[in-house]
């Protein structure tokens, strides 16, 4: 019984024990009757006045209006089913799987065995049911749909899509797997010279023994770089959120790594082009070093030996840096380049391999370009030869007591 009926009972007992009271102390049971009434009347008139029924419909549907929209608006895509059919289904599940759906059979808007499965579920199996369903929404897509229960005969289905996740997954195996391969080839090669030699290294002639050494020495170091460009890769990609502040002058800078690697290739190859003044960018040394670095090894490596690789440093209109290295030699086919900063890509492994290649430099500059808030375009014209550019955000004003 609710509270608003009990209150009316209370005081009917009350009333009624008020006139027995009056009568068995003589008074006229007329009399004890009118004060009775009147004493019920005023109790009902202060009792709240129960509501009219057209504003509680109004307000149930105000809060299922309420629930809609919040549902539509949800970034993840969900469904609603009243046994099968589907009833709602928001922004993100028409975008997922069409306008259509909406009034549709699940079994049929969904269309997939394993989303079959967990409509055709038991109505008592567990809270929470979910199925992960490969190419859903074509291709590679991975989904996970979820199903639970709202009341008696609805359901809610929420669709996640784990693509992305599925395909961040896949990509570190691969890296594991190639870099694994990479180790284990100057590895296997490290083992076999080594056994030779100490089991008939006695037998071998001079020649052959200096030979075998340096193919362990040279196997060795491949093994060495590529275990140094493995750690710088994952140094910048852990740093990737954070952008550097030091401002560097690039000037003085490229000027520098110029100098290191002129006094290991000769001067002859590098042709030098920089701006008059300053050119600063918010930068991190060790990583802009690296970067230029890897440029200019590539452009030594990979052009024309005869020809001399040009490193220029500019100032754009717009306040932006740019660096461009640039060489004349084979240049690089256009179905390549957008693979280039990918992992261990190589256009040509044998050449790159023997040139002491890691199928990484270009992957660790993209990174520290990103972290720089940089841009690289890559142009390169078959037989001409190929232009590395890198544009770095114009920065602001600082001190030039703190430039490097
Ligand atoms: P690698 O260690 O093999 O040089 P990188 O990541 O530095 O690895 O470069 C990836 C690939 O891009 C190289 O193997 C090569 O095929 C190509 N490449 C890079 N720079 C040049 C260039 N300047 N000219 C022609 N090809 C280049």
């Amino acid at each position: 019984m609710s509270g608003k009926r009990a209150l009316p009972l209370a005081g009917i007992a009350l009333a009624a024990a008020t006139c027995l009271g009056m009568v068995i102390a003589g008074a006229d049971l007329s009399l004890a009757l009118g004060v009775a009434v009147i004493w019920l009347g005023s109790l009902w008139l202060t009792l709240p006045a129960p509501e009219a029924e057209g504003p509680r419909i109004n307000a149930e549907q105000a809060s299922r209006d309420a629930t809609r929209e919040m549902i539509e608006s949800l970034s993840q895509p969900l469904l609603v089913l009243e046994d099968t059919r589907i009833t709602l289904a928001n922004a993100a599940a028409r975008e997922a799987l069409g306008a259509h759906i909406l009034g549709q059979d699940a079994r049929i808007a969904l269309r997939h065995p394993d989303a079959m499965r967990l409509l055709e579920m038991g109505a008592d199996e567990g809270w929470g049911d979910s199925v992960t369903i490969t190419g859903f929404t074509g291709g590679r897509s991975l989904w996970q749909l979820t199903r639970r229960r709202i009341d008696k005969k609805r359901w809610l289905i929420e669709l996640s899509d784990r693509t992305a996740e599925a395909d961040i997954s896949r990509a570190h195996t691969d890296f594991v797997a190639n870099a694994s391969h990479e180790l284990r080839t100057p590895l296997a090669a490290i083992i076999g010279y080594v056994e030779t030699l100490a089991e008939g290294g006695a037998a071998l002639d001079e020649a052959t023994r200096t030979r075998f050494h340096e193919v362990v020495l040279r196997e060795a170091r491949r093994m060495q770089s590529l275990v140094e460009d493995l750690m710088s890769l994952s140094h910048v990609e852990a740093e990737k959120h954070d952008r550097p502040t030091e401002p560097i002058d690039l000037t003085k800078l490229t000027a520098r790594v110029v100098g290191e690697v002129a006094s290991i290739h000769g001067r002859d190859r590098l042709v030098t082009i920089f701006p008059d003044d300053d050119a600063n960018v918010l930068g991190e040394v060790s990583q802009l070093e690296q970067l230029l670095r890897n440029l200019i090894d590539n452009a030594l490596k990979y052009g024309d030996p005869a020809k001399p690789v040009a490193i220029r440093v500019s100032h754009a209109l717009s306040g932006a840096t740019t660096l461009t290295i640039a060489d004349r030699g084979p240049g690089i086919a256009p179905e390549h380049l957008p693979h280039l900063t990918r992992r261990f890509y190589r256009t040509d492994p044998g050449r790159s391999r023997a040139a002491g290649g890691t199928g990484l430099g270009l992957a660790i500059v993209k990174h520290i370009v990103e972290r720089h808030r940089a841009t690289l375009d890559i142009a390169s014209t078959v037989g001409e030869g190929t232009t590395f550019t890198v544009c770095f955000p114009p920065m602001p004003a600082a001190p030039a007591s703190q430039l490097s």
